[in-house]
């Protein structure tokens, strides 16, 4: 019965995103018409303040002018969602978002109690941030905005160069994650041509006749595409670590698939940092590195509380278009310690997130597998020596027991006490600190 009364508005989200037309003047004066698509690049790349500026009210509008369909749309998937609780006896919508990740109320809680506790920590790095872009106010526009200070310009990085900075950093690491980023790259396994009509975004794929892997995403040449093939290479790691377990005990939750990709990335980003031969590229790589903690301690958990708040309501009957509004500007304000000039308050109409059918509550596993592969990180920083095996030893338990039992297993960690979640949100802090530190001389 799911095909047409539940995936179906999954999919009635897909057709109504796909029309969905948003007008862009361009520098030259000329309207034009972008996709939802080509206008969220725009808004999340843009260089230039004015391009983000412009653009964010349009869009804004434009999901805006769609808000009854939309709103339909997401009222019924979660309506579907409750009855179906309810038919099970199951009176807490977190039940089977919690159990999907396999982890407990109180870890989650305990979750969200430090973030929200470290949460102020972001005003003096929005603050910061929008001083360098020469505004007033950082905007929800302004998240993922690039930096460019003391004369620094993106430079372009060839894939062969991404592809040695990628293995040589691995291996300070993990001996085995570098030799198995290495065969991916002799033998082609990732496809990253850049070319017209191709989708974004990266993804791995397993091939399990083989035992290998493929990975399938565009490489242009930016830090950011060189962050995404580590990401994807920590997946495919993860599946080679895996590849030999039974089906069941390969079979790894949403949190913690993200845990070996994040690792990855953390080790690539930093490196990248390290390795910047200016201030000015420093800053930027700083920065773009800042955008993991400002989407996990912030963005995700908007998106979090939301979706809470919207399923409490709903229990008790249909939530209009301007109720979502509503709520969903409150959750921003919160998360974002009502620090932004602008906000989105249809975002809850533009984010596909809400509207993927088989995984409720697509937010929370994002934060906790940032959190935990920090928390891995700091480890690996510390214990060196038997690091690699300690490891690989965790992620062949990733679908074996629950998180709490894996965490206290591998890492020695209680995830219901705050001091584990807190040992990352410290990491967070140096950052935010050595980019305060870095960038004094360029702000008035
Ligand atoms: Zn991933």
């Amino acid at each position: 019965m799911s095909i047409d009364g539940f995936s179906g508005w999954s999919h009635h989200y897909d057709t109504i995103a796909g029309k969905i037309e948003v007008p862009y003047q361009n520098a030259d004066g000329h309207t034009t018409t972008l996709s939802a698509g080509q206008a969220l690049n725009q808004l999340t790349g843009a260089p230039q303040n004015a391009t983000r500026d412009h653009l964010m009210p349009a869009y804004e509008e434009a999901w805006g002018a769609q808000e009854s369909i939309v709103g339909d749309t997401l009222n019924h998937l979660a309506g579907f969602r409750l009855q179906n609780y309810q038919l099970h006896h199951v009176d807490d919508f977190l039940k089977r978002p919690l159990e999907l990740s396999r982890m407990s109320r109180r870890t989650l809680s305990t979750m969200w109690n430090v973030v929200e506790a470290n949460k102020d920590m972001f005003i003096p790095y929005m603050d910061r941030k929008a001083a360098l872009l020469g505004k007033d106010h950082y905007d929800w526009q302004d998240q993922t905005a690039p930096i460019m200070v003391d004369g620094y310009h993106s430079q372009s990085l060839s894939y062969d160069d991404a592809a040695d900075f990628i293995v040589t950093n691995f291996n300070k690491f993990s001996p085995k994650m570098a030799a198995l980023a290495q065969r991916a790259f002799d033998h082609a396994w990732i496809e990253v041509e850049d070319r017209p009509g191709k989708q974004p975004g990266g993804y791995m794929v397993e091939l399990p006749e083989r035992q290998e892997s493929r990975i399938l995403m565009t490489y242009t040449g930016t830090p950011d595409d060189a962050a995404t093939i580590a990401h994807e290479l920590g997946h495919a790691f993860h599946y080679d670590m895996v590849k030999d377990l039974p089906e069941m005990r390969r079979d790894y939750a949403m949190n913690v698939a993200e845990t070996a990709s994040t690792f990855a990335e953390l080790i690539v980003a930093d490196a990248n940092v390290n390795a910047a031969t200016s201030v000015g590229e420093q800053i930027n790589l700083l920065d773009a590195k800042m955008t993991n903690p400002v989407a996990m301690f912030m963005n995700i958990r908007a998106r979090y509380l939301f979706e809470t708040n919207f399923y409490k309501e709903r229990q008790q009957g249909l939530v209009t278009p301007a109720r979502l509004n509503e709520l969903m500007l409150a959750a921003q304000k919160w998360a974002f310690s009502n620090h932004l000039g602008t906000y989105h308050p249809h975002f809850w109409a533009s984010k596909l997130h809400f509207y993927i059918d088989d995984i409720p509550f697509y937010n929370f596993p994002y934060t906790f597998g940032y959190l935990f592969s920090l928390g891995i990180y700091a480890k690996a920083q510390a214990d060196g020596g038997d690091f690699e095996e300690r490891y690989i030893a965790l992620l062949r338990d990733t679908a074996n027991m629950s998180t709490e039992a894996l965490a206290k297993k591998h890492l020695d960690v209680d995830l219901t006490q705050p001091g584990f979640w807190q040992n990352g949100a410290n990491l967070v802090r140096k950052d935010i600190n050595r980019f305060i530190e870095l960038s004094d001389p360029f702000v008035k």
